[in-house]
């Protein structure tokens, strides 16, 4: 009898789903399966690939409401944003469809080395086999589509095993590309809890890759564990936004709502640290504060629900003890503090310090620290003080700042008139140092799923 892994709906508790269990043994299965579906899939040619993978998004975009009812229920994240993600995960196999069709290398100039005369060279980018594929609860439909969707493009076979907080969606997204025409094999999924499943998949030596997003600890339990294997580590984020007193707060005021509560605050790029010029204070103030009252805290099958509950008890009474121990400390609670169950009503404090955990650790809860500053230089210097290196904003209509803050910041990536949280799903994306190692982003993710071939022919 297998173990099961039960499924429950994060507003009611109610269990939704159970699936089996995978051990040792299944993972070692499901590998095996993988690697003998991987010569034929490795050498179908792309337009196949690409058809599948665009059908398998025509199908998604077909299956919409059911996509978004088990990512709300599964993930408890509010309706809008379920249909927002599921919206994305369309635009995300449509781009791996895309981009199945221009996997290819270039040519070498052989003859700029004196050794290499007479020689024509060039290289191609071949799959790598088997990739692991390890994801989180948060996105449970396009993570799983930012390391499954590439890597099938590349010709590679997948074993995944979606976050156990969440697996139903997964299952539904391959029940998609197998009606897609996927054959058999290629992506095997594998479920049950990381200690467990995720283990056994890391240390597993047949597969070529361990393409991971998850929080910074377990990113760095896989590097030691993965052993010879390509690794990519999309981890978490504290990230930040400064906002100048020529921005337009019409635009940046409900962005900055938005990025820091949607989800209940659980995206890697959630806006945590927010930088206000002193000079905008109360006029960005007033209306963050009033708008952020007014978001709707509750069931996320709701359609106007803003912020649904968090993914476990846990993570609700952490969110709680962090924000209660930043004011023990010191810090001013201007809104929130009110949790019943999982919900968490958003938090807004000031008065905060660097050092307060929910400023330098990533708090992944709807709880955002608002700093007041006069000098431009000191925002960046607070906003650049990390481990993290994610994604940054920056909110003014001045070049030579943005320029500055270009420079300055050591991010995967900066948004200008944004917030941290802006991502669309074909732009390079990952962060430096804790945040991670590598790109996603489908055509940066094939790249990492892909080795280059050398060919040189020696015409003398
Ligand atoms: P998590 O690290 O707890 O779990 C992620 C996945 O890893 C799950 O599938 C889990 O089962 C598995 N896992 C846990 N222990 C494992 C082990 N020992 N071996 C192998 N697998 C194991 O993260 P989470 O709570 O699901 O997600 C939140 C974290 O993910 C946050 O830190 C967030 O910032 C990060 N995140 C990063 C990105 C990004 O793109 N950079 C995107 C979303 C989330």
């Amino acid at each position: 009898m297998p173990d099961w892994l039960q499924v429950t709906d994060k507003f009611t508790g109610d269990e939704i789903g159970r699936l089996p269990a995978a051990g040792a043994q299944e993972v070692d299965v499901a590998v095996r399966r993988a690697l003998a579906a991987f010569p034929s899939w490795s050498t179908t040619p792309a337009h196949r690939r690409a058809a599948i993978l665009l059908k398998a998004a025509a199908l998604i975009d077909e299956r919409r409401d059911r996509f978004t009812e088990t990512i709300a229920r599964e993930a408890g994240k509010a309706w809008k944003h379920s249909a927002n993600e599921v919206g994305r995960s369309v635009e995300t196999f449509t781009f791996a469809g895309e981009e199945a069709k221009r996997i290819h290398g270039e040519t070498v100039p052989m003859d700029a080395s004196v050794f290499g005369e007479n020689r024509v060279g060039f290289y191609l980018r071949a799959p790598l086999g088997v990739v692991s594929a390890i994801t989180p609860f948060n996105f449970p439909l396009n993570l799983v589509a930012h390391k499954v969707a590439p890597a099938l493009a590349a010709g590679n076979a997948v074993v995944l095993k979606p976050a156990e907080e969440t697996p139903l969606t997964a299952v539904l997204m391959a029940e998609c590309l197998r009606e897609a025409g996927l054959p058999d094999g290629v992506l095997e999924l594998v479920h049950g809890d990381g200690p467990v499943t995720g283990e056994a998949l890391v240390r597993h030596p047949l597969p070529a890759k361990v393409s991971f997003t998850g929080s910074p600890p377990v990113g760095a339990h896989i590097l030691q564990h993965a052993g010879l294997k390509r690794v990519t580590l999309e981890l978490g984020n504290n990230s930040g936004t400064i906002v100048e007193p020529d921005a337009n707060l019409d635009a940046a005021v409900p962005r900055c709502v938005m990025s820091a509560f949607a989800n209940a605050g659980q995206v890697c790029i959630s806006l945590q640290r927010l930088y206000v010029h002193e000079g905008i204070a109360t006029a960005f103030m007033d209306r963050f504060l009033a708008e952020t009252r007014a978001l709707k805290v509750g069931n996320p099958l709701d359609r106007d629900c803003d912020v649904g509950p968090m993914i476990s008890d846990e993570a609700a009474e952490r969110a709680d003890e962090w924000t209660s121990e930043a004011v023990a400390e010191g810090a001013t609670l201007l809104v929130g503090g009110r949790r019943e169950g999982r919900l968490v009503w958003p938090a807004v404090l000031t008065d905060t310090r660097p050092e307060m955990k929910v400023m330098c650790r990533e708090a992944f809860a709807p709880l955002v620290s608002v700093v007041f500053y006069k000098d431009f230089e000191d925002a960046l210097r607070m906003l650049g003080d990390s481990p993290y290196g994610l994604q940054a904003g920056i909110y003014t209509q001045d070049l030579r700042k943005a320029f500055r803050a270009v420079a300055a910041l050591d991010v995967g990536g900066i948004l200008v008139n944004d917030t941290s949280i802006f991502r669309v799903d074909h732009m390079p994306y990952g962060g430096n140092r804790m945040s991670g190692i590598g790109r996603e982003g489908v055509r940066f993710a094939v790249e990492e799923m892909t080795n280059l071939k050398f060919v040189c022919f020696n015409l003398a």
